[in-house]
């Protein structure tokens, strides 16, 4: 099989448009601003084949409706209330797009309607605000046991698992991480990921791998007064930390 060739579209103040492409076709996962992705596709060329969403929020449906009037393919994405999808997905349902082949993940929690898109060949997925490198999206509409539920489905993933957040929320996410837990691990990534960002180069994507080394809300690694509590309970304080920080 072909590899997938993906990059970014930054749009608004942090968030990812990801793009993939094969030859002079693209399709775009949170299409959140249209203008940058019409920018692209007129600079060079491009068609715009298929839009995948993972959840209503603005910043990553708004620029469906206008980028819909020149699609190729079709607009996917959860049911509920996004405006411009032609076919609802849900859990285990297949996306096909460009030459790859996606299976939906439900992944609710940070919105009820949240999915998640991967390749399980290539070990790939874009999993919007649900898991983000250090960190986990807001609840929002979920509760707690179903945004848990919803991380530990994608940490069932291959360890080699690229994971393409929506996001670059990294940096500060590590803050929270190291004023939490003393862990030199994580304190070294701190500084890599620093000097990254002063440089203006992009975190993501991450691995499931290094995700379990550094990301709390995985429950690989804790704060030393939460090892002792039932799953759930971790997790819950943890976001609530994370929340009230
Ligand atoms: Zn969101
Ligand atoms: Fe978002």
């Amino acid at each position: 099989y072909k590899a997938m060739n993906i990059f970014h579209i930054p749009a608004y103040t942090d968030n990812y448009i990801w793009v993939i492409q094969s030859g002079s076709d693209i399709s775009v996962i949170d299409p959140g601003d249209a203008s940058p992705v019409l920018e692209l596709i007129n600079n060079n060329n491009l068609n715009l084949a298929d839009i995948l969403l993972t959840h209503h929020h603005f910043d990553h449906v708004g620029g469906t409706l206008e980028l819909k009037k020149q699609i190729n393919g079709k607009v996917y994405g959860p049911s509920g209330n996004i405006d411009g999808i032609d076919i609802h997905v849900s859990e285990n349902d297949k996306v096909k797009t460009l030459e790859h082949e996606f299976t939906v993940l439900e992944t609710p929690g940070h919105t009820l309607d949240h999915i998640a898109y991967v390749e399980k060949q290539k070990n790939i997925v874009f999993c919007g605000d649900t898991l983000f490198s250090a960190g986990c999206g807001r609840i929002f509409e979920g509760t707690f046991e179903q945004m848990h539920n919803s991380i530990q489905k994608l940490n069932q993933l291959e360890p080699e698992t690229q994971i393409y957040c929506a996001h670059e929320y990294t940096e500060s996410n590590l803050k929270f991480v190291i004023s939490e837990i003393a862990n030199e691990f994580i304190e070294d990534y701190f500084k890599k990921i620093s000097a990254k960002r002063s440089k203006g180069e992009i975190s993501i994507p991450t691995t499931l791998e290094l995700e379990r080394k550094i990301n709390p809300f995985l429950l690989n690694v804790l704060p030393s007064d939460l090892q002792d509590l039932p799953k759930l309970e971790q997790f819950t304080e943890l976001r609530t930390r994370k929340d009230n920080a």
